[in-house]
């Protein structure tokens, strides 16, 4: 049983400072050092989780083992720390307060009235220490999503006032992560915002015991003199974090301005072993120093917007440096692809993925994506629904099965390939309802996937609604695309494959939620390499 400690993460001045990236950072400094660390997200929004909101309001929905749906920065945590998150480790507003509805309907409080102080923050504070009363972890670093003075945010600040002052000095720190702006016009580093935001942070009761200034230009000696004074911090708890060339570079940056050593003095925890980032850093060094380059089409609805394929893009990040290659992303909008233009769009990709979707918007254009792909031999990686779009454009212009679709986009279709579950028919609440969390699938030995993975046995994370219509598998069969990949308790088709072409994989799951650094998806390794392959050709 470990004795805990609490590291709060929170933000000043502005949102998008990337309290993710320190977080993770500062983790993956924690873990090289050899103490145990996890990272949980505080979201003030009142949604029980981000599963039914639009990605454009809020990137990529996260999805983890147990099925849970998830804010993007877990899988920033899970992408630096290599270990698995769970439910506990993203909490919202409406969980809470769900939660403690819940708790006066059964009449926990009989008598009492229910308010924020106590009853919000004590559930609050459960949360956060349900990871550390788990006895598992040496450091539990809690991000509080939002920005100091939200007033969405005020529940959360005053909880960590409470534990900050119950658990004690040594036990419980808070790092406050704000903008020191550059002004061209005076040719200055500008502190005030900084020192305004750390004074809100105080009227709340909370002195920050590190800051951690976001820049785009070194902070003077004389500037990290002043923000200690005015912030009631000594000058070596004035971290520097300067904009980075990529965000895996911040373990690097963060180890260099000493932010870890500084947090495990406070915290009372020993500084001897210094963290070996020798691993990390040969990843690094692969990603900078490609040999190769190859450029792959991403056809989605919401590219406008990368976040909303944040887990996509750093997979192939990863998978890139395992191959040595510079993956280049052509986004591409599937809204807009007709018949007659994917040859121009599609021209000189050496790859193309068809990413993953709800709703009927841009589904036409992947699928003349796809047909495209396929008679022209291009590496084709479909994911969730766009495995789901490879098996219409198969029926309808192979199989010949005229309007076949999914019914998720037309309910009355003559040939519903893609359909509900039986289980799934009656379900008519949309949050938390999909096939979610990890599955096992067999594998077929004969076929790409088995030579990624080499193993026949798989795990991936799911997350969709709709299934392949396993009343035509044998049509398909016939016709050349096989199912190399299907879940053993229920007999669902996981993956499709076109064995006569040289790289077409279908994939019901999400590979992209379990790439690491350290261990590149094996899907997004063979993928980018059946791209370079084809480049080569
Ligand atoms: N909309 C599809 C379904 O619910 C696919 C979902 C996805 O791509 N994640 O089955």
């Amino acid at each position: 049983m470990k004795n805990t400690k609490y590291v709060f993460v929170t933000g000043g001045v502005t949102s998008s400072l990337g309290k993710g990236i320190i977080a993770a950072s500062l983790a993956k400094l924690l873990q090289e050092r050899g103490y145990s660390v996890t990272i949980q997200k505080l979201d003030p929004y009142i949604n029980i989780d981000p599963g039914t909101l639009n990605p454009y309001e809020h990137g990529e929905c996260y999805v983890t083992n147990d099925g849970a749906e998830t804010d993007l920065d877990l899988g920033h945590y899970e992408r630096f720390l290599n270990i698995p998150t769970s439910q506990a480790n993203n909490v919202t507003t409406g969980r809470i307060y769900q939660a403690v509805i819940n708790k006066e309907r059964r009449g926990d409080f009989l008598g009492k009235t229910v308010q924020v102080i106590p009853h919000i923050t004590d559930e609050i504070k459960h949360r956060i220490q349900i990871l550390g009363n788990t006895g598992d972890f040496d450091i539990v670093i809690t991000e509080i999503g939002g920005t100091v003075g939200d007033i969405e945010s005020l529940p959360y600040i005053e909880t960590v006032r409470q534990l900050k002052w119950q658990l004690g000095e040594n036990n419980a720190i808070v790092i406050h992560l704000t903008l020191v702006p550059y002004l061209a016009a005076a040719g200055e580093l500008k502190t005030k915002p900084t020192q305004h935001s750390v004074k809100m942070l105080m009227q709340s009761g909370i002195n920050p015991d590190v800051l951690v200034c976001r820049t785009e230009r070194h902070l003077t000696d004389s500037i990290r003199r002043k923000l200690a004074l005015f912030c009631n911090v000594q000058k070596e708890d004035v971290i520097e974090s300067i904009d980075a060339d990529t965000i895996y570079n911040v373990p690097n940056l963060m180890f260099k301005e000493g932010l870890d050593s500084v947090i495990l003095k406070k915290l009372n925890l020993s500084t001897d072993t210094k963290p070996s980032l020798n691993a990390w850093n040969q990843f690094l060094q692969h990603h900078k120093n490609p040999k190769h380059t190859v450029e792959i089409g991403l056809i989605g609805k919401y590219v406008e917007l990368h976040d909303a394929y944040k887990s996509i893009s750093e997979s192939f990040i990863h998978a890139g440096a395992a191959n040595e290659v510079n993956v280049k992303i052509r986004w591409i909008h599937s809204e807009g692809l007709t018949e007659k233009n994917v040859p121009e769009k599609l021209k000189g990709l050496h790859g193309v993925l068809v990413a993953p979707g709800f709703g009927e918007r841009g589904i036409e254009g992947k699928i003349e994506a796809v047909r495209y792909t396929r008679e022209h031999n291009i590496p084709f990686l479909g994911i969730c629904l766009g495995m789901q779009m490879a098996v219409i454009e198969f029926a309808r212009n192979v199989l010949g099965l005229e309007n076949a679709n999914s019914t998720e986009m037309n309910s009355e279709t003559p040939f519903p390939v893609i359909s509900l579950m039986e289980a799934q028919k009656n379900i008519t609440n949309k949050g938390g309802t999909m096939r979610l969390g990890a599955w096992d699938c067999t594998l077929e030995k004969n076929s790409h996937v088995f030579d990624a993975y080499k193993e026949t046995l798989i795990s991936e994370r799911h997350r969709h609604r709709y299934e392949f219509n396993n009343e035509y598998l044998q049509q398909f069969t016939a016709a050349g695309l096989v199912a190399t990949g299907v879940n053993p308790q229920t007999n669902l088709v996981e993956i499709i494959e076109l064995p006569d072409h040289p790289w077409f994989v279908g994939v019901q799951y999400h590979p992209e939620y379990k790439s690491t650094v350290l261990n590149p998806h094996p899907l997004f390794v063979a993928f980018v390499k059946a791209c370079l392959a084809h480049k080569k050709e």
